[in-house]
């Protein structure tokens, strides 16, 4: 799967995983009397599970995460029955796609996943390169040693 269609997939679960959150807010993110956001760990502060993280800003998360996005912190399973349960099976699903074409990385914005990416991608196409380059030598080789005996 080339670059450009890797972009379109994180770019793609990203905004399914961000309607699906917005729909059912199993975090349960919401002002508290004092006017602090809180979330289903009433232990944390208004900085929720972002704390620390430089992309957090005055208004939340300030890039397109798809890790973070498909991730829920073990409170949140069933915690309430009006979530549906087939919601974490898709997380779980996207997740697992997420993984599987190397998009994934917690606390990391698109720029940094692709950053790194692209490297990777050019090795392993040098690398299939290299593979096939040494089977045809060794094809070769086995030809011409056929053809000598
Ligand atoms: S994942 Fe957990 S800690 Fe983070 S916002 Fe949701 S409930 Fe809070
Ligand atoms: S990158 Fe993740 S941890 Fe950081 S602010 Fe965004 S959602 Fe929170």
């Amino acid at each position: 799967m080339n670059i450009i269609f890797r972009s379109w997939l994180y770019s793609f679960l990203y905004a399914v995983g961000d309607q699906l959150i917005k729909r059912h807010n199993p975090c349960q993110i919401q002002k508290d009397a004092a006017g602090v956001v809180r979330c289903l760990d009433k232990e944390k502060d208004s900085s929720l599970c972002c704390t620390s993280c430089n992309f957090l800003g005055p208004d939340g998360c300030t890039t397109e995460c798809l890790s973070c996005k498909l991730h829920l912190c073990y409170m949140t399973e069933k915690a309430d029955p009006k979530v549906p349960v087939l919601l974490y099976d898709i997380l779980y699903e996207m997740r697992t796609i997420a993984w599987k074409y190397d998009l994934a990385g917690i606390r990391m914005s698109k720029k940094m996943i692709f950053d790194l990416l692209r490297p990777k991608m050019r090795f392993r196409k040098a690398m299939a390169k290299t593979k096939k380059g040494l089977e045809e030598v060794l094809e070769n080789a086995m030809v011409r040693n056929r053809g000598m005996s």
